[in-house]
């Protein structure tokens, strides 16, 4: 399967819409980014199409050349792959939350026992447990070969969800898991650990970072002037109204 190039440095390895890279359709979107020296992975799908982004990661790098694979949630379409990813040598970053949850693949506190019974995952899907390598926290920065990545800490969507930014080429990129999609919009379930008050400080903060690209971990890539929409999803909860929602009835 092949890897699609999106950016300078940056291609889609994995997703469960994309047709060139169909790795499973419960897959939220894989991301590599390496500028030929080092890089890192961000999200490791539900390890359902593990084989298949392995095999596009390895068309462009050595994955034993990354630092590792940055999981942004404990949901399981990003982070059910990370058992796999580190049995392939990949050392699993993520915050304490994450971690938490991974240790012992806990489908409640990452609501993946409530997602399977309103059929998001297949009946005998189970969340893989696996070890995080490498607690990440606000402002904690990961090295990889040329490359600046940071780490910004964005709860709301659930607990303990990060996202990354990565300055590239004079371009800010924002790998922004579900935190944040195209159009503005934002992820908002019915799940114990949604807090639509710290989701609103998350967004309000991001959009002064100045984004010029999102890569969110479902739909479509923002390539240019992402920060319109991201400043939009931010005006609307400055107003105490959630933003458009990802998900609809
Ligand atoms: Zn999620």
């Amino acid at each position: 399967m092949p890897a699609v190039p999106l950016l300078d440095s940056v291609w889609l390895v994995g997703s469960g819409t994309h047709p060139d890279v169909l790795t499973d359709p419960h897959d939220c979107h894989c991301y590599l980014v390496w500028d030929g020296t080092g890089g890192v992975l961000v999200d490791t799908g539900t390890g359902l199409g593990a084989d298949a982004w392995l095999a596009a990661v390895a068309e462009v790098c050595d994955p034993a050349r990354l630092a590792g694979a940055v999981v942004t949630h404990y949901h399981a379409d990003h982070a059910g792959g990370a058992a796999a990813a580190r049995a392939a040598g990949l050392p699993i970053l993520a915050s304490a939350e994450t971690a938490a949850a991974l240790a012992t693949g806990d489908e409640t506190r990452t609501s993946l026992a409530a997602a399977r019974a309103a059929g998001v995952y297949p009946p005998d899907y189970r969340l893989s447990p696996a070890t995080v390598d490498r607690v990440l926290g606000d402002g904690d920065t990961v090295d990889a070969g040329g490359l600046r990545i940071e780490i910004v800490a964005a709860p709301g969507h659930c607990d303990g969800h990060l996202v990354v930014l990565v300055r590239r080429a004079g371009r800010t990129i924002l790998l922004s898991g579900d935190c944040l999609f195209a159009g503005g919009r934002v992820s908002i379930q019915a799940i114990h650990d949604c807090r639509l008050d710290r989701y609103a400080e998350t967004v309000i903060a991001l959009a002064d970072r100045e984004v010029d690209v999102l890569l969110p971990g479902h739909g479509d890539p923002v390539l240019r002037d992402a920060r319109a929409g991201i400043g939009s999803a931010a005006e609307s909860f400055r107003r105490l109204v959630p933003p458009p929602n990802l998900l609809s009835a």
